[in-house]
């Protein structure tokens, strides 16, 4: 079991890397940029389209990244945080500190991706 400190400790983290991948996503939680006179010079078109696609395919990786820490916190919500998801075996202490948007045992998330 988690204890309220480790539990709000584990909060910190995931709210603080979440802002953090929001941030270089380009997504402010605080709108502040209403205007929408962004103009861009297209120079070097097929870079650019190059570019954009890295940047997209960045940009999907990092929101797959807030779904799982929203996952979590949901579960932290929920009361059932450091519990695996699937199993519901609790997941190794570790396990959480390296990677405190884990929602599944290490079990669980071998054979996950596996399929
Ligand atoms: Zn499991």
């Amino acid at each position: 079991m988690l204890t309220d400190q480790e539990i709000a400790m584990y909060t910190r983290r995931l709210e603080a890397e979440r802002e953090r991948l929001l941030k270089e996503i380009g997504v402010d939680s605080e709108p502040h940029n209403q205007g929408n006179d962004v103009t861009k010079a297209g120079d070097e078109e097929a870079d650019e389209a190059e570019d954009f696609s890295n940047k997209l395919a960045i940009a999907q990786t990092l929101r797959d990244e807030v779904q799982e820490i929203d996952a979590a916190l949901e579960k932290i919500r929920k009361g059932t945080y450091g519990n695996c998801e699937k199993c519901g075996l609790e997941i190794p202490k570790p396990l959480l500190s390296i990677a405190p948007e884990s929602i599944l045992c290490e079990k669980c998330k071998l054979e996950t991706e596996r399929n």
